[in-house]
């Protein structure tokens, strides 16, 4: 059983995450992708892929990047249920991979070439054309043979229209589920009710649902206003969790 490990690991009277075997795939047409910011013992990204009913998963110390010149060490780990997909919140202290756990992007991908994806796997090749709310374009993951424990291969990001180079992971360190910071999903806050746009690589700025309100208060106050528009600073402070 593929998921045996997962349970295995896991208490789920006592953390939020799913249990395995409930839901299969969410559609017949692409197969979902998902990336989940991971504020674990150390701080990493979870990088996730539905093939044959379950998320086959890499955990990317690093994270992913738009940038092809980048070559990003990433753990083969367990695989995980098609729910975990969804999956935004904390896992308590005391528990596997205590910490918080944002959904930072998601989407559908496609195989490129002609093999399964679970003969690409086991070749130690896997290619793949990803839609995502963040991450667009042709990747690679690629095994390093006779290294290690076996488990350790590379994400790549392949040249094409949507590579980016110099991009920053850092710089866009919030969930496409609630728009949340990693410090807020910690804190249990609400979501969000603004909206980043995320058409573009480079764009990070915020987007209120809410019409422009022109009112007096608003004339008279210029400085609020600056203050709502500007980036926010990068945070790289979250390292430790468990
Ligand atoms: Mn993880």
């Amino acid at each position: 059983m593929p998921l045996d490990e997962y349970a295995a690991k896991r208490h789920f009277e006592n953390t939020p995450e799913p249990p395995p075997g409930k839901k299969k795939s969410k559609s017949a047409a692409n197969p979902y992708i998902c990336v989940q910011r991971h504020d674990a013992t150390r701080l990493h990204y979870d990088f996730r892929l539905e093939i044959d009913g379950v998320l086959k998963s890499w955990a990317v110390p690093k994270g992913p990047s738009l940038d092809p010149a980048v070559k990003h060490f990433a753990a083969h780990v367990e695989d995980h249920p098609i729910d975990y997909g969804g999956f935004e919140g904390n896992i308590p202290a005391g528990n596997y991979g205590a910490g918080s756990v944002m959904l930072w992007d998601r989407g559908t991908f496609e195989l490129l070439g002609d093999a399964r994806g679970a003969e690409q796997i086991a070749r130690g090749d896997l290619k793949f054309h990803l839609d995502g709310e963040k991450l667009k374009g042709d990747f690679a993951l690629v095994h390093m043979k006779g290294r290690g424990k076996g488990n350790e291969w590379l994400l790549i990001k392949k040249r094409d229209d949507f590579a980016s180079p110099g991009w920053d992971v850092e710089e866009h360190a919030y969930s496409v589920l609630s728009g949340r910071t990693q410090e807020e999903i910690a804190r249990n806050l609400p979501a969000r009710k603004t909206k980043r746009k995320t058409a573009g690589a480079s764009d990070r700025v915020w987007q209120s649902d809410r019409p422009a309100k022109k009112t007096a208060a608003a004339a008279a106050k210029p400085a609020t206003a600056a203050v709502k528009s500007a980036p926010r600073k990068k945070k790289r402070t979250l390292t430790s969790g468990a």
